[in-house]
């Protein structure tokens, strides 16, 4: 995937776009948002987890921390009288090669 946002042709890109645009309508990837607009994709294993995003070399590590984001949501639909369905999570910063 990482390969993907390596593309200089235009045209390709655009085409690889759409192509992904229509993986992810189907459920086949997910696409995770990054800062100032630019998108991630990553094939959907169907299990649910976060990610750690170096700002430096756009690399994403998957990380699971379910335990504290189910109270918090819990404590979000009661003050607000809000349904929550999901969520995502990224965090951003400096990877171990880059730091
Ligand atoms: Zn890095
Ligand atoms: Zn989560």
């Amino acid at each position: 995937v990482a390969a993907l946002n390596e593309s200089k042709d235009h045209i390709a890109e655009t085409t690889v776009y759409r192509n992904i645009e229509m993986l992810a309508k189907e459920g086949f990837i997910k696409v995770i948002s990054l800062l100032e607009g630019h998108n991630r994709y990553e094939l959907d294993r169907g299990d649910h987890h976060h990610h750690l995003v170096c700002t430096n070399c756009d690399k994403i590590v998957p990380v699971e921390m379910e335990e504290h984001l189910t109270e918090t949501e819990h404590k979000l639909e009661k003050q607000h009288n809000f349904k929550i369905t999901s969520h995502s999570l990224e965090f951003f910063g400096i990877c171990s090669q880059c730091g």
